[in-house]
């Protein structure tokens, strides 16, 4: 057994290993070494878990610019956060309850911010008596921050809870599923939100406040 030839997955030992084949844009590879098990056929190349999460993000639409860049992890957590979500968002904008007349992204797009900065989302739509779109979104400049958007207008920023525990920054005490579930529920409650503030108040049941 040789040690330089260890299977990268934690706890795997195998030595039958060959590299991730992921290239990025600019040409960089992931390098890093799997045994078969720990490989995944993604678009005909064998790759490490990591990345084909970040194949299955982008589909196998390449854009001018190629592949992501080895490191990022913001389209994968686009995709992440956009199918957790998915069929709640397809209920909350069905209007008679038929969530096949919403119509998905499949794969997470890339386009710039105001600034020129690069943008990953991902976005559910309906368009009949009511046209919304929700998309869900990460910034590059900001990596592990997922921002929700409700017909453009953003409804909710903040850092999953998960890339907190895995950058060692969340309170020793904390309860991960509790955490998620909050996480999730506080992005429902904002669509829901942000839906019903975008939406013509039938006459009659105008209120002041909001
Ligand atoms: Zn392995
Ligand atoms: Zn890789």
């Amino acid at each position: 057994m040789t040690m330089d030839r260890i299977c990268s997955h934690e706890g795997c030992a195998r030595d039958d290993t060959a590299f991730c084949q992921y290239i990025d844009g600019r040409g960089k590879e992931c390098r890093t070494q799997w045994c078969p098990k720990h490989l995944q056929s993604m678009h005909g190349a064998d790759v490490c878990r990591r990345h084909a999460g970040l194949l299955r993000a982008v589909g196998a639409q390449v854009s001018e610019t190629g592949l992501p860049l080895v490191d990022n992890r913001a389209p994968s957590l686009v995709n992440w956060v956009f199918r957790d979500i998915e069929f709640a968002v397809r209920a909350l904008l069905a209007t008679d309850g038929n969530v096949d007349e919403v119509a998905a992204d499949t794969t997470v797009h890339l386009s710039t911010n105001g600034s020129g900065g690069v943008l990953w989302q991902q976005s559910l739509a309906i368009h009949g008596t009511a046209s919304h779109r929700v998309t869900v979104a990460v910034d590059d400049a900001t990596p592990t921050l997922v921002s929700i958007h409700v017909d453009n207008v953003g409804v909710f920023q903040e850092e999953p809870p998960w890339i907190a525990r895995r950058l060692g920054r969340a309170p020793s005490d904390s309860d991960p599923y509790a955490d998620d579930t909050r996480f999730y529920g506080t992005i429902r409650m904002r669509i829901a939100d942000g839906l019903s503030a975008g939406a013509p108040k039938p006459a009659g049941k105008r209120t002041a406040s909001r």
